[in-house]
């Protein structure tokens, strides 16, 4: 029987893509094997490459001249790549807003190739919040901007787009999918796949085309965009099974009513659960209300000494990985796509009673 899964990553996948993978596992296409026992330079591969970037830009409308990758070292290895492709230009100064433990892995490695200006932290107030886009002052001459629209950890979602003259580079790891974007504000997107794209081994970038010819001499072949462009992110072998189920939420996605239908749905999700912290004088939320995450809720019980005892009510329960990351303890329940609405009401009945026999 499946449950309620709040895992922040690898997170819950859509149970009708589940058991279609399943079904197709032992012979795909009748082909008499799986789709992870060809080559990826099948045409019946290509095939599968193919129409997961037709459907992620029907999904997103990605623009003509942006060109999509499914990359390898999840978005980790693009902490590092974003500077190699962007510093060998000219410019080797990165502008960056500082929102917590994602956003400082991004800085430092970009410390390590170039000079990372940090326009605005949220340090101040332990990472809880957005700051405002009239708080900080951009470079003259930043080869990138760089931002986290959603902190995993932290739970902090931007409510705007920065506007800034530099390409804006943004890390979607925990955001991409479940809302519009307007893909032409943006220089690079990338997003680890293990949240609401598929499985983990795979990553997707968004490069406008005119920054593929950017990268610093150096650069390694497996981190260069321009590549990974020019070899339909070939160039080595690729998770051909995770790119595959990959493609197969992309449909099923589509079949939804795509990110227009994921947006609505986890407004109210989110709605749902935020409205009951709120109300609530047991649980409540530690981020600022202007800034609070969509995907990803933390939240705090009045008694930490009681967390145990929650995590193994709620497991029983049904209701899986609602344990907030080890660095800052508490609870959080990420709300992804693949989510139902059922499972936060579910977990909302949930924690009323634990609050009418605890609180
Ligand atoms: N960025 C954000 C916002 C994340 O949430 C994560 C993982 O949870 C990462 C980056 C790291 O992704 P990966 O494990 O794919 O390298």
């Amino acid at each position: 029987m499946r449950k309620f899964n709040f895992c922040a990553g690898p997170a819950a996948l859509p149970e009708p893509v589940l058991r279609q993978a399943q079904e197709e596992l032992l012979d795909w296409q009748g082909m008499g094997c799986s789709v992870m026992e060809i080559s990826h330079r099948s045409p019946e591969f290509v095939a599968v490459a193919e129409q997961s970037e037709q459907d992620l830009r029907d999904l997103l409308h990605i623009p003509d001249n942006y060109k999509v990758l499914f990359l390898q070292g999840g978005a980790t290895a693009q902490f590092s790549a974003i500077p190699m492709n962007l510093f060998g230009a000219g410019s080797k100064k990165a502008d960056f807003i500082h929102t917590g433990q994602w956003a400082e892995k991004a800085i430092k490695e970009a410390e390590r190739y170039g000079e990372v200006n940090i326009v605005a932290s949220a340090e101040d107030r332990n990472f809880s919040y957005a700051p405002a886009a009239d708080s900080w002052q951009e470079s003259a001459d930043a080869a990138y901007f760089h931002y986290t629209p959603n902190e995993t950890i932290g739970g902090v979602e931007f409510p705007y787009i920065p506007e800034v003259k530099s390409p804006l580079v943004a890390d979607m790891s925990s955001t991409i999918l479940s809302q519009p974007i307007p893909v032409e504000k943006f220089g690079f997107i990338y997003a680890g796949a293990q949240k609401n794209i598929g499985p983990s081994g795979i990553a997707v970038g968004i490069v406008r085309e005119d920054l593929l010819d950017r990268a610093l001499p150096e650069i390694p072949r497996s981190l260069s965009w321009k590549i990974a462009a020019d070899g339909q992110s070939m160039d080595n072998t690729p998770p051909t099974f995770a790119w595959y189920l990959s493609g197969l939420v992309f449909k099923w996605l589509k079949a939804q009513g795509g990110v227009n239908a994921m947006a609505e749905l986890s407004l109210k999700k989110s709605g749902l659960l935020y409205g009951f912290l709120d109300r609530s004088a047991f649980f409540s939320s530690p981020v600022a209300k202007d800034s609070r995450s969509r995907m990803n809720v933390p939240f705090v019980l009045a008694d930490d000494k009681l967390d145990k005892q929650f995590l193994q009510e709620s497991e029983e329960a049904g209701l899986l990985n609602l344990k907030g990351h080890r660095s800052v303890g508490g609870m959080r329940a990420s709300l992804y796509n693949a989510v139902p609405l059922e499972a936060v009401e579910a977990l909302v009945a949930f924690m009323a009673d634990f609050e009418q026999r605890h609180g």
